[in-house]
């Protein structure tokens, strides 16, 4: 396996040994062209039907409906932050030519520590009101923690306002909105009711570290979805955003009657416009991920990994809570709101932290230790991770209780 340990890392992340294996040999030689994918052009006709076949296998997988575009950008995640804002306040003033700026309200909901950056932006670069429809950190027993999803009577929702957001997983803190439609911590949709004709939600959802590992609730209803490929699908480097079509908004137009200039590579509808292919795009990214969705595609799609991610899971969170019940580990979230990607808890003892990851990587793991930010352990559980590979560290970390008691 060329020495390779099992990576729980939280992004870049693990990707699947036999897409690495295909990719290695793609670096050659793209599709029989005798040029390498990092050396051909994004012009080429090979290259071009290959983004088209990864637009139809993300659509496929997704069930993407046909009033949404899948756009391909670089700048990750946090290029979005600011193109939310830019392109949906554009969006807003088109549909409000005379209204004053300030009654653009972008709701946020506040779930974690990249929401949280999200709305930072949002205020950064102006241009409308920002409102914080809920904060997590208000429900945690210290004020500040994120470690829940907030009941639904929490959400205060504006009136007609240019976006709401929300990030579906908190990749660092490790609490994610549920997929169960009668839990308290899913997404609070009847709140907002459904898109019509008339009435178009400007929901925005960050979908960066759960992109693939299951089914979008209520993808329709959204107007952006929008994931960085490096958790779940691929290398770093490449950005999916789902657009549903009126979200693509002539922003020259917008700028016209007020709204802030966009820059052109931040652009929805540039993206749009030029099939993704504005400018040069990461192609070897592209490339890999593409990899990855015929694989997942081949595998069975969405709902064998559904299942999976849901089995592996629940085998780590039966591992913390067995180590809670000793005494020795403290899960984080609390329950009910517990990402299936990313599960974050404390080991307790003098020196027990250092203990559990040195003893960790003696037995061939890397990538646990939690985010600076909030410490403690963070098992990143991307669709790459196998079964297999959650065994051995729930073995390890039953083992690990046994000797600290
Ligand atoms: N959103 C989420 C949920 C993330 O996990 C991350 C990165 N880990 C980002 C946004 C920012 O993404 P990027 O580093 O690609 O800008």
């Amino acid at each position: 396996n060329h020495g390779r340990v099992i990576n729980f890392g939280a992004g870049p992340s693990a990707l699947p040994e036999p897409v690495l294996e295909e990719a290695a040999k793609g670096l050659f030689n793209f599709q029989n062209t005798g040029i390498g994918i990092a050396e051909i052009s994004h012009r080429s006709k090979e290259f071009t039907s290959f983004i088209a076949n990864l637009e139809s296998l993300i659509r496929k997988q997704l069930d993407v409906p046909p009033t949404h575009e899948i756009l391909f950008t670089q700048g990750g995640g946090s290029n979005q932050f600011s193109a939310v804002v830019l392109n949906m306040l554009a969006r807003w003033r088109l549909l409000h030519p005379e209204a004053p700026a300030e009654e653009a309200v972008m709701d946020y909901v506040v779930t974690g520590s990249w929401s949280k950056k999200a709305m930072e932006e949002a205020k950064r670069l102006g241009g409308g009101r920002v409102n914080a429809v809920a904060d997590s950190r208000q429900f945690s027993q210290t004020g500040k923690a994120f470690d829940n999803i907030p009941s639904h009577d929490a959400y205060k929702f504006s009136r007609d306002p240019a976006l709401i957001y929300y990030c579906e997983n908190e990749t660092v803190d490790g609490v994610e909105f549920s997929h169960e439609e009668s839990s308290p911590a899913a997404f609070p949709f009847q709140l907002l009711g459904q898109s019509t004709e008339k009435q178009l939600l400007p929901l925005v959802a960050d979908y960066s570290s759960s992109f693939m590992c299951r089914p979008i609730p209520r993808l329709a209803d959204h107007a952006i979805v929008y994931a960085g490929a490096q958790k779940n699908i691929g290398p770093a480097g490449l950005t999916v955003i789902i657009a549903r079509k009126d979200c693509l908004v002539d922003v020259d137009a917008a700028a016209r009657l007020g709204a802030a200039p966009v820059p052109i590579m931040l652009s929805w509808k540039t993206l749009s416009d030029s099939k993704s292919l504005y400018n040069t795009p990461s192609v070897l990214s592209i490339y890999m991920t593409g990899l990855v969705l015929e694989r997942i595609d081949s595998l069975g799609g969405l709902k064998y990994f559904e299942d999976l991610n849901r089995r592996k899971a629940s085998k780590v969170y039966a591992a913390v809570k067995e180590g809670q019940d000793r005494g020795v580990f403290q899960k984080k979230v609390k329950d009910g709101s517990e990402s299936w990607m990313n599960v974050v808890f404390e080991v307790f003892g003098e020196g027990a932290e250092k203990r559990f990851l040195d003893g960790a990587e003696k037995k061939g793991m890397k990538g646990l230790k939690g985010h600076r930010s909030v410490g403690g352990i963070r098992v990143s559980l991307y669709n790459a991770i196998t079964e297999e590979q959650v065994d051995t560290l729930v073995t390890y970390m039953n083992d690990f209780v046994a000797e600290e008691t």
